[in-house]
């Protein structure tokens, strides 16, 4: 799907666009609408309840996105969260370096040192996108959002935090002392997080304020070759892109041969497989659209040991696109925060002086949902589609009265009011032929369609419409509520009745 397309029918249909529009907006920044901020919360609700079931020790918190300077100069952000830039000798833009490299030769140049990209600039005789000027050597911009606190003498520097993971490792000690003392512990942040990207692009996919879901597992590192639950995964088939078979696309690998073959360790592997089966069992993302990409030495942070990114695959954006990770940091972090801050970071377990390692389950909240508005378009015959998986709809019903007299809208209003008192997401909607409001909530993914006709006054029946099938069955008021949370669990709607027409 091209991605202009995308880009219109979010905007029409209330789901994202860009920021301050307006205005001349600035770019990396976007706004959600009604139908784009349903969607995203549900995702994250998702998102809570599969990766906090994980461990009984795993909880949510909350931090503060302005940190203080000593947190990023301990983290490393100030030295080392950079980007490759090149500056043009005339007109003064600057470019990422990598990206147009990337975008002339269709391949990755993440990492790579700005000797070799200056040189690779010079070899293809890149000029300035805008002028034809020519690009200056590659050099290093620090990527933080720097922000004042206070004024006169009392004014701190301060930035706002480029990633939630920081907040989950200053209040590690006391979380841990909240908890009772037990690892592993899992420390979840869904929040805000900023980057001062030189040449934000993709909407959703590169911008400079937008949403993490990071959750950081806290472990003893002698146990990393365990993991409790390990056999319900060992058989589990990974889809797998490795540096060593970078020509397949993707390899299916089971999580007992990751182990032995990829030589990782199984409390890795197990955060693996629950990371694919979440994307493909939880949001039901085609098979062949996901796949774990293993990074390279040069491309990997220097303190992740293992790094995998999570990708989907999306026409729109040239392909395979990252859209979260699985990093073992280590005690890089904690270490780092001990020693800058004067908190001893190591915990006492069982008598042994522990300094936790972490594995960090990432994800770009604000990319995911950009894929699900890709990957669940489809054009039909009659009618556009976003067959969003159940449970990640803007709604869960569409309540319609087939006209709006005779009584028929006061008895869909009272229907309105029921299922929303059993707690659904349904919205209402009079207006227009009923083909038409049909129509409306298959373009923003609404999965079910409930009608109130003449029969129903007399009956007490009424029709439900399944979007995808557009298969209609005809189901008793009461019973309602059960079969809705049947059918947004993932039944089809044939097990609740004959299908009328
Ligand atoms: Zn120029």
């Amino acid at each position: 799907m091209e991605y202009e397309k995308i880009m219109d029918m979010a905007k029409r249909r209330g789901i994202f666009w860009q920021s301050a529009g307006i205005y001349k907006p600035v770019a990396g920044f976007y706004d959600y609408g009604h139908i784009g901020t349903l969607i995203k919360r549900r995702w994250e609700n998702l998102w809570r309840e599969f990766f906090l079931g994980l461990g009984d020790n795993y909880y949510e918190i909350q931090a503060s996105v302005i940190m203080p300077e000593d947190v990023f100069r301990a983290s490393g952000h100030l030295e080392s969260f950079l980007d490759p830039v090149a500056k043009c000798g005339k007109c003064g833009n600057v470019e990422r370096a990598d990206h147009i490299l990337e975008d002339l030769l269709k391949e990755s140049f993440e990492g790579m040192a700005k000797a070799e990209l200056t040189a690779l600039i010079r070899k293809h005789n890149i000029k300035c996108e805008k002028c034809k000027g020519s690009l200056g050597d590659v050099e290093d911009r620090n990527l933080m959002f720097p922000v004042s606190i206070g004024t006169g003498k009392d004014k701190k520097s301060a930035y706002l935090t480029g990633e939630t993971a920081q907040g989950a490792y200053v209040n590690f000690k006391l979380m841990f002392d909240v908890l009772r003392r037990r690892l592993p512990m899992g420390l979840a942040i869904v929040g805000k997080a900023f980057r001062h990207e030189i040449s934000p692009r993709q909407a959703l996919i590169r911008m400079r304020e937008f949403t993490q879901a990071e959750l950081q597992i806290f472990f003893d590192s002698d146990a990393i070759n365990k993991h409790p639950r390990f056999d319900e995964v060992g058989s589990y088939k990974l889809r797998l892109h490795t540096t060593k078979n970078k020509s397949a696309g993707v390899e299916e690998m089971s999580c007992h041969d990751a182990v032995k073959g990829l030589h990782l360790p199984e409390f890795y592997v197990y955060h693996l497989a629950r990371v694919q089966q979440f994307y493909l069992d939880v949001l039901a993302v085609p098979e062949k659209a996901f796949r774990l990409r293993e990074l390279s030495a040069e491309e990997k942070a220097f303190y992740n040991k293992y790094h995998w990114d999570i990708q989907l695959n999306m026409e729109s954006v040239g392909g395979w696109k990252e859209v979260g990770g699985v990093h073992y940091r280590a005690d890089h972090d904690l270490k780092g925060h001990g020693e800058a801050s004067g908190t001893a970071m190591a915990v006492n377990i069982e008598g042994k002086s522990v300094l936790p390692h972490v594995i960090e389950i990432s994800m770009g909240v604000d990319r995911n949902v950009y894929a699900l508005v890709e990957l669940s378009y489809r054009e039909e015959k009659e009618r556009d589609v976003l067959a969003f998986p159940r449970k990640v709809a803007p709604f869960d019903a569409g309540i319609f009265p087939l006209v709006n007299k005779d009584g028929l809208e006061e008895k869909a209003r009272e229907i309105y009011e029921f299922l929303r008192g059993e707690g659904f997401q349904v919205f209402f909607d009079s207006s227009g032929s009923i083909g038409r409001r049909y129509r409306r909530i298959d373009e923003v993914g609404v999965p079910a369609g409930i009608t109130i006709d003449y029969d129903t006054l007399k009956d007490n029946d009424v029709t439900l419409r399944d979007r995808d099938s557009m298969k209609q069955v005809r189901v008793k008021i009461k019973d309602m509520p059960a079969v809705l949370r049947r059918f947004l669990g993932g039944e089809s709607v044939s097990a609740f009745g004959e299908f009328i027409n």
